[in-house]
């Protein structure tokens, strides 16, 4: 528990680089774009040198959806529903992710800037 505990130690906030408010998060993600009109949709990881790093982190933190739809796998065989419940909640967990990877600082969004809480 400890990994985990430093990662939300060292989770920051989010602001726009054009206005300089405060990114309002919502559920644990960026929203699409800025109440003064800035998009937040571009991810950078090009300029990070340590790639491999971060994709072993988003690994980590991707498997908790995959491992519950392997588990339930027969349930989802047979309910067209449940399968697209889970598709959403992969996409949702996505967002999270990649969220948290920005707030960490590990990868970036040329819109967002990241400070100190
Ligand atoms: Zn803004």
């Amino acid at each position: 528990m400890t990994n985990l505990e430093s990662v939300k130690n060292k989770m920051k906030k989010l602001y726009c680089v054009k206005c300089g408010c405060e990114v309002n998060l919502k559920l644990g993600m960026i929203p699409k774009k800025c109440s003064c009109g800035v998009k937040f949709d571009e991810t950078d990881i090009k300029k990070h040198k340590n790639i491999i790093g971060i994709i072993i982190i988003f690994i980590f933190l991707m498997s908790p959806p995959f491992i519950l739809v392997y588990f339930s796998r027969q349930a989802f065989q047979n309910s067209i529903i449940l399968y697209m419940c889970a598709l959403v909640m992969i996409i949702v967990w996505y967002r999270i992710v990649e969220t948290v990877l920005i707030r960490i600082g590990l990868i970036t969004m040329p819109n967002i800037e990241i400070r100190k809480s």
